[in-house]
């Protein structure tokens, strides 16, 4: 082990030499990749390499990728050396591109690719669980005449204030996300009809009762939404169904007159 990754686990070069096994500092869960690669390179003195993890001695975790090469001569295998590359930072880009790839950029919130991605795991959650699952279908009203009238920065605002606002109106477990243009959709976990409506009924007063800010200036313009509201079905393994009939919900909503919600059974 040299300076650098001493200095990388936070440990002083007498506390490691003589002392410890390389190995020991890979974590359990990337072990049996180490130990892979180590095979690899005894066996038969070609190249190992593998993606592990190292704990350092604050009990972080370090990120990185070993590649060893084996000195092998006549008389068998001699030594073997190692490099050690710090991939933190690409672990960090890496994450960062997965997370723009699931958010969107004008209000932060998750897209309907994130919501997807959520509704796998809650539905089969649910599966286990047996509690009730809904969604919530949302879409604000006229937006095409805010646009028009007040120009589409305008328009972008009040879907900034929007998304700030039903965050605050939300649970923490609720998953909420843009799904395109004006439309948003809420998947409610443990949350059956009632309570459900409950939600949707307190969002959409929540709207009528908050006009969006509008930048620094005390401008505020008021908007209202329509909402859709369903539970996803027992046998239901994706969010599709459910996302069609809280848009027929939606529909009936803007039917009935806008700024209002209705129920759509299953
Ligand atoms: P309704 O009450 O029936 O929902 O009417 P609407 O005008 O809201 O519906 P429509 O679907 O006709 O219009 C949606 C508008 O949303 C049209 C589009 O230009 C606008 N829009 C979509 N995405 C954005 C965006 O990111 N920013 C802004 N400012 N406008 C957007
Ligand atoms: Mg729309
Ligand atoms: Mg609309």
């Amino acid at each position: 082990m040299n300076r650098t990754e001493l200095d990388w686990l936070g440990y002083r070069d007498d506390e490691v030499i003589d002392k410890r096994f390389y190995r020991d500092f890979v974590t359990p869960e990337t072990r049996a990749a180490f130990d892979a690669a180590f095979r690899q390179v005894l066996g038969e003195g070609q190249e190992g390499s593998a993606e592990c993890e190292l704990l350092c001695r604050d009990g972080t975790r370090l990120p990185v990728a070993i590649q060893a090469t084996a000195q092998v001569t006549e008389e068998g295998f001699q030594y073997s050396r190692a490099m050690v590359f710090d991939l933190r930072e690409r672990k960090a880009l890496e994450a960062r591109l997965e997370e723009q790839a699931l958010t969107d950029p004008l209000t932060g919130l998750g897209n309907r690719r994130y919501l997807e991605d959520q509704a796998t795991m809650e539905i089969a959650r649910a599966e286990r669980s047996g509690a009730p699952l809904a969604l919530i279908a949302i879409d604000l009203d006229h937006f095409k005449g805010i646009n028009d009238r007040h120009g589409h920065d305008v328009g972008d605002g009040v879907l900034q204030a929007f998304a700030e606002l039903a965050r605050r109106v939300l649970r923490d477990g609720d998953v909420l996300c843009r799904m395109g243009g004006e439309e948003f959709a809420v998947l409610l976990p443990a949350t059956n009809r009632e309570q459900a409506l409950q939600v949707a009924e307190r969002l959409r007063q929540a709207i009528e009762t908050t006009p969006a800010r509008l930048d620094a200036a005390e401008d505020t313009l008021a908007y209202t939404a329509s909402l859709g509201v369903t539970l996803v079905g027992g046998g239901e393994v994706t969010l599709k169904p459910a996302i069609k009939r809280a848009d027929q919900g939606l529909y009936a909503a803007k039917e009935a007159g806008r700024n209002r919600i209705e129920w759509q059974p299953g």
